[in-house]
């Protein structure tokens, strides 16, 4: 392991299309705001739960991999980042990918 592994909570569809707003967007790629590094990816893992069984945390098992923007310099170094997010079991096929 080279870096480490964040853990970001309960995530939504609003939240990850936030993430890039964090940092600057320039013609060759993302800068952070912060120090103007460039901004490097890893995967998150995001597990889907059901809403109804919120709080027990139970879901399909199924588990999204979508992509998670950081700053090398301000966030570190990162592995992995993982996630939950919480959908009603008849949306399974909408919303986050
Ligand atoms: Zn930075």
């Amino acid at each position: 392991m080279k870096g480490k592994e964040i853990w970001l909570g309960e995530v939504t569809n609003e939240i990850v299309e936030k993430w890039s707003e964090r940092f600057d967007k320039r013609e060759d790629g993302y800068y952070c705001k912060k120090c103007g590094s460039q901004i490097m990816q890893t995967t998150c893992y995001v597990s889907v739960y059901f809403e109804e069984f919120r709080g027990r945390d139970a879901g399909s098992g199924e588990v999204r991999h979508v992509n998670y923007p950081y700053c090398p310099k301000c966030d570190g170094e990162l592995e992995m980042a993982r996630a939950c997010v919480y959908e009603r079991r008849g949306a399974m096929l909408g919303g986050l990918r």
